[in-house]
Formats: structure tokens, C-alpha cells, sequence
């Protein structure tokens, strides 16, 4: 994830890059290979890098337990900057480099920014049904028995109605 920057002429490049995860240093949940496109725009104190990575991971649902697979993307901008004072930047992250630097790593940013786009929340799909706090039963793939025991709280006023109409 090395860009030698001595030789590259001022204006837009290009460039991809694919790095097993371990190479990162990043683990568990990632796996496989991430891949990186990276648009760098070199100016004359300074280079504009945009990075843009797709990772493989492994969750567990919170809510059945399924271990499951998905990809997350990354990206973040980041300016290295060659003079002394630094531009008034917004959401994009700076850097320093020496005025003789001769190339930039991206790696560590790479893993930073992955570990940052990891979410809290890890759902199997948007609507998993989880597991019955009864029985233990991936309500996804079966219903079980238990499941009347668990009123929709909307409709306990109707219940508690019948309940009554019972009576008389
Ligand atoms: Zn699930
Ligand atoms: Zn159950």
C-alpha cells in the first residue's frame, strides 16, 4: 500500500491496490482480501488522497446467534500536507509530510479507518426475528410453540376485552 510519490507528476492518479487483511494487521472480523481504490490529485505543497476500501467480514447476529457474511466500505480523505501551515479542512484528515518524503504508506490509515467502519449494531439481516427467549428456537426458520405467550402489546387491550366478554 506504498504510493512513491517522487516521480509523479503534478495532477490525478490512479491506483488499486488488494491486501489480505493480515497484511493490514487487521482481524477477526475481517477476513480475506480487502480491496483499496485510491484517487491521489498531487499538488504543489500538497497531496489529496481519497481512499476507498471494501472489506469482507464475519458477524455474529446479535439477536439469533447466526454467524453471518457481509462487506463494509471504508473511505476517508486525507491531505499530506508539505508546508507549514495547514488549510482550514473539514472532515478530511490531515497529515504532515517532509518536504523530502519520497512516498506515502497507506496501510495504517487503511486499518484505522476499517476498524472505525465496523457497526455496533450486527444484524443478520434488518428484520432478523432472533431467537425465542423461551425455548431458544431461530424463530427465522421455525415457529415455535411457545410463541403465544408473547402478546403484540397492541392488541392486550382486545385480549383483555375477550377476557371479559368471556365472563358474562
Ligand atoms: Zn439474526
Ligand atoms: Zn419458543
Amino acid at each position: 500500500m506504498i504510493i512513491k510519490i517522487t516521480n509523479l507528476s503534478l495532477g490525478s492518479h490512479e491506483f488499486t491496490f488488494e491486501e489480505s487483511v493480515e497484511n493490514l494487521g487487521l482481524e477477526k472480523p475481517f477476513y480475506g482480501k480487502a480491496k483499496s481504490s485510491i484517487v491521489l490529485n498531487k499538488l504543489y505543497d500538497q497531496l489529496i488522497v481519497f481512499v476507498t476500501s471494501d472489506f469482507k467480514v464475519q458477524f455474529e447476529c446479535d439477536r439469533c446467534g447466526v454467524e453471518y457474511k457481509s462487506t463494509l466500505k471504508s473511505d476517508y480523505k486525507m491531505v499530506y500536507l508539505m508546508n507549514e501551515v495547514p488549510e482550514e479542512t473539514d472532515s478530511i484528515y490531515v497529515s504532515y509530510l517532509n518536504r523530502d518524503a519520497d512516498k506515502i504508506d497507506l496501510k495504517n490509515d487503511i486499518r484505522e479507518f476499517a476498524l472505525l467502519a465496523i457497526p455496533m449494531k450486527h444484524l443478520c439481516k434488518e428484520d432478523c426475528k432472533g431467537l425465542c427467549y423461551k425455548c431458544g428456537a431461530n424463530l427465522n426458520f421455525e415457529q415455535c410453540k411457545c410463541s403465544n405467550a408473547e402478546i403484540d402489546p397492541r392488541w392486550k387491550p382486545l385480549i383483555n376485552l375477550k377476557d371479559k366478554l368471556n365472563l358474562n
